[in-house]
């Protein structure tokens, strides 16, 4: 059986954004529909509210959020959830959101709240890597 694609809840239609919205990308929908992806918000299982302040990884590879509350660990709690279920799952691959500070891959904010994008994955997103799993965001097409 072909094992499901972890994917960012905010993606499948889930308000769990930090700002009380989605992020609906219809394919990732329709993959969770057909029972091809999971989904899941590891900004949420770390402990966090819906809606919260926008939160940014900061060069030194801590979390803050706009107030400059340190949200580190409330982020490597929920990335560490997140593998949880990635390993029980027997996920290979996840499909997370672009830019975010947990889910963004390659590329990310730089944690000056000014909109300038740096190399870099977030903290969620790294932790997969770390652990053999693929990923890519939602603006990568599938690989053939
Ligand atoms: S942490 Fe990831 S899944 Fe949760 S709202 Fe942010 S981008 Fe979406």
């Amino acid at each position: 059986m072909k094992k499901p694609v972890l994917v960012s809840a905010c993606l499948a239609g889930i308000h769990c954004s930090y700002n009380g919205s989605s992020n609906t990308t219809q394919s990732i929908v329709e993959m969770v529909r057909r029972g091809e992806a999971v989904p899941f918000c590891p900004e949420v299982h770390g402990g966090l509210p819906t809606p919260r302040p926008p939160c940014e990884k900061t060069d030194d590879g801590r979390v803050v959020d706009n107030t400059g509350a340190d949200r580190t660990e409330q982020f490597r709690r929920g990335a560490e959830e997140g593998l949880k279920l990635a390993k029980l799952l027997g996920c290979e691959e996840a499909v997370l959101k672009a830019r975010s500070p947990s889910c963004g891959k390659d590329v990310i904010y730089d944690g000056t709240f000014s909109s300038t994008r740096v190399p870099g994955n977030g903290v969620f997103a790294e932790l997969l890597l770390e652990n053999g799993i693929r990923v890519r965001t939602e603006e990568v097409p599938p690989s053939k």
